[in-house]
C-alpha cells in the first residue's frame, strides 16, 4: 500500500466527467484553416521563417524565437501560408497579436519523421535540445517549456519524477482520455524523464476516479516492463492536481514558498507532456495536436477530440454536434480556472486542454456580490495556506504591498475560496488583477533600474574620460617641457 499525505484545504465538486468519457475518442478532421499565434509565453514573439504563398508540410518549422521559453512552431497539417496578421489571441480580452494563418489544402502530407531506436544512444543535452525544437510545452495548461523544466542546474539534486495525471477540475477528461488509449507514449515519455533526469522513481498520480485509465497505464507498465514507475491513486479531491498539492500528496514534500518543484528534489510534468516528449524522441514528431475536451451543457455530443494545433473552436463544435439552446459562455479550461472567450473564432493553442461551453447554472459572475462577513471559509478552504480575506481586502484597496508580504505571488488562483464565498465575492477576479498590477509595477521598477544603471555608467565614462583627457594634457605638457628643457 503506498502512503499518501495530504495537502489542508480543498473541496469536493460535482465532477460531470463522463459527459464526455462517454463516447470515444475521434480525430477532429482538418479544419478549412489554421491560426497560430506567434507570441506564445510572455512578451516574446517567435519571428516567422516562410512567407505568404509558401506552401508547408505537417512537422515544418513555421516560427522560432531566441528566447527559451517560446519554443519553435510547427504546421499541423499541409497548406499555404494565407497571412501573418494580427487577428485575435484566445485570451478574454480578445487582444489581437500576431498569427500565422494556414489555408489546409486537404492532402495533411508530412515531414519524413526520423525514428530512434534508443534515445539513450545520444547525451542528455541533445536529448534536451530536440525537446526544445519539438516545440514541446507543460499541456496541462500552463505551457511551460518542457525543455526548461528537465533542466533543472547542476546544483539540484532531482531524485523523484512526479507525473500529474490527477485532472481534479471537473468536466476535463483529456488526461484519462489519452491515459486511456497511449498509456505506452505516457509510460515511454516517464522512462526518457528518468533519464534525462537522472531520477531513481517515477511516481505517476493519477484521481481514484479513473479506473479505466488505471488499467490501462497497469497492463502497459506490466508488458513494458516499467519497474521504475508507480501508478499511484489518489483522492478526487479539488485541487489534487495543482502541481504543489500532488507533490505533497504523493511524497509528503513541501515546495517552498517562491520555490519550485525541483528544490524539493522533483520535477512534475503532465501526463500528456510525457506523451509528447516520447511521441517527439522515439518517434521524431513535433507538437502538433493534442486532445482536447468540448463538454458542457452547451454542446450537442460532448467528447474528446484530437485536434491539430491552430483548430479555430468553432471547427470543434461542429464536430460535437453544435451548440444546444443551454449554451451561454466559451470556457477555455474548467469551470474553476477557465478563462472565458469572446468568441468561437479563436484557435486551439498548445495550453487548451478544454473547451467548455457552459450553460446558466456555470456562469457564476451574474450572482450579485455582498459584503464579507468575514467568516474565514475562504481560509479554510485555500489549499495554500493564504488568507484570502486580507488578500481581497488589500487587493481591493489598491494595498499592493501588503497583498505581496501575505504571499499573493502563492495563489495559485483555483478558485476554491470563491466556490465557497458564501458573499459571492469573486476572490479570484482581485487577485488575477492585483498579480497583474504586481507585474506591471515590477517591470517599471526594472525599467527605472536599467535607465538608472546606464545613466550612472555614462556618468561614470564621462569622468573617466575627463580625468583621462586631463591625464593625457599633463603628459603632452611634460613632454614639451622636457624637449623644450633639452633644447635650451
Ligand atoms: S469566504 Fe467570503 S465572506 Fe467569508 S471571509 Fe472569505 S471573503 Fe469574507
Ligand atoms: S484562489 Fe488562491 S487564495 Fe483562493 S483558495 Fe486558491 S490558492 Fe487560495
Amino acid at each position: 500500500m503506498f502512503k499518501l499525505w495530504q495537502f489542508g484545504g480543498g473541496v469536493h465538486l460535482d465532477t460531470h466527467k463522463t459527459e464526455s468519457t462517454g463516447r470515444p475518442l475521434r480525430d477532429a478532421g482538418l479544419p478549412e484553416h489554421l491560426i497560430l499565434p506567434l507570441q506564445q509565453r510572455g512578451t516574446s514573439t517567435a519571428k516567422p521563417v516562410v512567407a505568404p504563398g509558401e506552401r508547408v508540410l505537417r512537422g515544418q518549422l513555421l516560427a522560432r524565437d531566441e528566447n527559451p521559453l517560446n519554443p519553435p512552431i510547427h504546421a499541423s497539417t499541409s497548406g499555404i501560408v494565407k497571412a501573418i496578421e494580427d487577428l485575435p489571441l484566445p485570451h478574454p480580452s480578445g487582444l489581437p497579436g500576431p498569427c500565422l494563418v494556414i489555408e489546409v489544402d486537404g492532402e495533411d502530407e508530412g515531414l519524413a519523421q526520423e525514428p530512434m531506436e534508443d534515445v539513450r544512444d545520444l547525451p542528455v543535452e541533445e536529448l534536451r535540445r530536440r525537446i526544445h525544437e519539438a516545440g514541446i510545452v507543460g499541456l496541462g495548461g500552463a505551457a511551460f517549456p518542457a525543455a526548461v523544466k528537465v533542466d533543472p542546474g547542476a546544483r539540484r539534486r532531482i531524485d523523484t519524477l512526479v507525473l500529474n495525471g490527477a485532472e481534479c477540475e471537473p468536466y476535463i477528461t483529456c488526461d484519462d482520455s489519452l491515459m486511456r488509449h497511449y498509456p505506452d507514449d505516457v509510460l515511454g515519455g516517464a522512462e526518457i524523464l528518468l533519464h534525462i533526469l537522472g531520477a531513481e522513481r517515477c511516481l505517476l498520480g493519477i484521481e481514484d476516479d479513473m479506473p479505466e485509465a488505471i488499467a490501462a497505464l497497469e497492463a502497459a507498465k506490466a508488458s513494458g516492463g516499467y519497474e521504475r514507475i508507480e501508478i499511484v491513486p489518489v483522492p478526487a479531491v479539488y485541487p489534487t492536481g495543482g502541481e504543489k498539492q500532488l507533490i505533497k500528496v504523493l511524497t509528503g514534500r513541501e515546495v517552498p514558498a517562491g520555490g519550485i518543484p525541483a528544490d524539493a528534489g522533483i520535477v512534475c510534468q503532465n501526463v500528456g507532456t510525457a506523451a509528447a516528449i516520447h511521441r517527439a524522441l522515439v518517434h521524431g514528431e513535433s507538437l502538433t495536436s493534442r486532445i482536447v475536451t468540448v463538454t458542457g451543457p452547451g454542446v450537442r455530443k460532448p467528447q474528446n477530440l484530437m485536434v491539430r494545433i491552430g483548430t479555430p473552436i468553432a471547427h470543434l463544435i461542429a464536430q460535437c454536434g453544435g451548440y444546444t439552446e443551454h449554451a451561454q459562455r466559451l470556457i477555455l479550461g474548467g469551470p474553476m480556472m477557465g478563462l472565458a472567450l469572446p468568441s468561437d473564432e479563436l484557435p486551439i493553442i498548445k495550453a487548451a486542454n478544454c473547451v467548455l461551453v457552459a450553460g446558466s447554472e456555470l456562469v457564476t459572475g451574474e450572482k450579485q456580490a455582498l459584503p464579507c462577513i468575514r467568516c474565514g471559509e475562504c481560509a479554510t478552504t485555500c489549499p495554500v495556506n493564504l488568507l484570502p480575506q486580507q488578500l481581497y481586502w488589500y487587493s481591493r484597496a489598491d494595498n499592493l504591498d501588503r497583498a505581496v508580504e501575505h504571499h499573493l505571488a502563492d495563489c495559485i488562483e483555483c478558485g476554491c475560496c470563491d466556490f465557497v464565498c458564501p458573499s459571492h465575492i469573486p476572490l479570484v477576479q482581485y487577485f488575477r488583477a492585483a498579480k497583474a498590477q504586481v507585474t506591471a509595477r515590477q517591470r517599471e521598477r526594472d525599467k527605472a533600474a536599467h535607465a538608472k544603471t546606464r545613466f550612472e555608467f555614462r556618468e561614470q565614462r564621462k569622468e573617466r574620460e575627463k580625468l583621462e583627457k586631463a591625464e593625457s594634457a599633463r603628459r603632452k605638457k611634460e613632454l614639451l617641457e622636457r624637449v623644450q628643457n633639452d633644447a635650451s
